[in-house]
C-alpha cells in the first residue's frame, strides 16, 4: 500500500461505515506540525477554550481570504446551514430547494429547521443544481401551497454551482440564496472566491474537507451586518450582550483550539489548493480517454474535495483498486429522495434522473495536496488496465 500510511488515515464518520480516508495528514504535519503544536500549546496556556482570541482572529482572516464582510464560525457545517435557516426564520410550510445528489446534511438542516425540503435534480456533467429543475420545483412547491423561501446550492466535490443562473431564479421568486460550500472553501467563480457567491455561505472544517481542522467545525459568510450579529447571538443560545435570552438559539461554537489550528493551516491553503489542482490535471491527462473526467463550468476553479470520475464500470474499477490497495469512495450511492428519512418530501416534477444516473456511476479517487505523481500513476494504470479490456469488448 503505497498511497497511505496509518498516520495518514482519518476515519470519516460522514461515511456510514466509518471508512478510512487518506488526506495527506502526515505530509501536512511534516510541513506545519510544529507550528500547529505551538498554536495548540498557546491555547492550553491562556485557557480561553470557548470563543477565545483565536476564534475572532480566524474569523477576520477567513473573511479577508474570501473577500466577504462577515465570518461567523460555529461547531460544524451542518450547524452553519441550520443557523442560516434560523436567522432567516425559515419554518413550518416554508420550502427550501436542495439538490438530491449531495451529502445528507444539506437536507437534514432544512428538516431540523422545521421546513420542507424540495428535491431538485443536478446536471450530469457538473453534478451541481440544474437551474431548469430548480425552476420547475419552485412551481411545484407553489402548486402544493408550500411557501418557497430559500435555495441551498451545493458546491459538490469542490466546484462552485452555477450561481449566475441560480441567483437569477432565486431573485425572480424572492428566495434566499444559500451556498453549501462544505466541500469548496478556497474555490472561486469568475475571480470571486467562495464565501461571496451567495447571500449566505456555509462551510465545514470537517477533517476530510479541503480546509479541515482536527475535529468538527464550520463557518458562515455573509455581507449583511444585521444578520451577522443575529447569527452570533443564535450560536450562543440566543443570548444578547447582557446575557439575556432574547430568542431561541443553539450552542454551536468553534473550539478555540480548532481555530488556532485553522489559522496555521490557512497559511498553506493556497499552496495546497494549487497542488490539488495539479493533481486533478494529472488525473485528467491520464484518464480522459477511458472514463468521464470531472468537468468545470467556465470561470470556475475547484477546491477538489473529491476527484470523481463517471463510468458504467464503476464497481469493476472500485474492486480492482481495492485489490491493489487503492482506497476509493462512492459519493453518493443513493440520492436523498430515495433514502428512508427523505422519501416523503416533494421532488421536482421533471424527475431526478440525473441524480439517480450519477449515483450508479460516480467513483471518487484518492485526492489530497500531498499525492505524488507516482501514486496517481498507480491509480490511473490500475484503472486503465481494468477498463481497457472492457472497452475492447
Ligand atoms: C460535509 C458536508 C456537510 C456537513 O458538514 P459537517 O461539518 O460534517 O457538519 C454539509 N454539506 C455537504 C455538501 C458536505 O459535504
Amino acid at each position: 500500500m503505497i498511497l497511505l500510511s496509518v498516520r495518514e488515515v482519518v476515519v470519516d464518520s460522514n461515511e456510514k461505515r466509518g471508512a478510512a480516508v487518506p488526506i495527506g495528514l502526515a505530509a501536512q504535519r511534516q510541513r506545519i506540525g510544529e507550528r500547529i503544536d505551538e498554536a495548540i500549546t498557546a491555547v492550553l496556556n491562556h485557557g480561553k477554550f470557548i470563543l477565545g482570541p483565536e476564534v475572532a482572529e480566524l474569523e477576520s482572516q477567513l473573511a479577508l481570504f474570501c473577500g466577504a464582510k462577515h465570518c461567523i464560525t460555529c461547531a460544524s457545517g451542518t450547524d452553519a446551514l441550520q443557523l442560516i435557516l434560523m436567522a432567516e426564520g425559515v419554518s413550518g410550510r416554508d420550502s427550501v430547494f436542495v439538490p438530491a445528489f449531495t451529502f445528507v446534511a444539506t437536507a437534514e438542516a432544512v428538516v431540523l429547521s422545521g421546513a420542507i425540503p424540495v428535491f431538485v435534480d443536478v446536471l450530469p456533467n457538473t453534478m451541481n443544481v440544474d437551474p431548469s429543475s430548480l425552476e420547475s420545483a419552485i412551481w411545484e412547491a407553489k402548486r402544493r401551497e408550500l411557501n418557497p423561501r430559500a435555495v441551498i446550492a451545493v458546491d459538490l466535490f469542490g466546484q462552485p454551482a452555477d450561481y449566475a443562473s441560480i441567483s437569477e431564479i432565486a431573485k425572480s421568486h424572492h428566495l434566499t440564496l444559500i451556498a453549501d460550500a462544505a466541500q469548496s472553501f478556497g474555490a472561486s467563480l469568475k475571480g470571486q472566491r467562495v464565501g461571496k457567491l451567495a447571500t449566505y455561505t456555509a462551510t465545514s472544517f470537517y477533517p476530510t474537507k479541503p480546509f479541515g481542522c482536527f475535529g468538527d467545525g464550520g463557518a458562515i459568510f455573509t455581507e449583511d451586518e444585521a444578520k451577522a450579529k443575529l447569527l452570533r447571538c443564535l450560536r450562543v443560545h440566543g443570548l444578547d450582550d447582557r446575557l439575556q435570552s432574547v430568542r431561541l438559539g443553539v450552542n454551536s461554537r468553534l473550539d478555540t483550539i480548532q481555530a488556532a489550528i485553522l489559522i496555521q493551516k490557512l497559511t498553506i491553503l493556497p499552496r495546497e489548493l494549487s497542488s490539488r489542482q495539479a493533481n486533478a490535471t494529472y488525473y485528467d491527462e491520464q484518464l480522459r480517454d477511458v472514463v468521464q473526467i470531472p468537468s468545470l463550468i467556465p470561470g470556475a476553479s475547484s477546491a477538489w474535495a473529491q476527484y470523481t470520475i463517471l463510468s458504467k464500470d464503476r464497481d469493476v474499477i472500485a474492486h480492482a483498486c481495492r485489490d491493489s490497495g487503492i482506497p476509493t469512495a462512492i459519493h453518493y450511492r443513493v440520492p436523498l429522495h430515495l433514502q428512508a428519512a427523505y422519501r416523503q418530501y416533494p421532488t421536482s416534477p421533471g424527475g431526478l434522473s440525473n441524480s439517480e444516473w450519477l449515483s450508479q456511476r460516480v467513483l471518487s479517487l484518492p485526492m489530497h495536496a500531498y499525492l505524488t505523481q507516482e501514486s496517481i500513476q498507480q491509480v490511473t494504470s490500475t484503472i486503465r488496465a481494468t477498463i481497457g479490456p472492457l472497452k475492447a469488448n
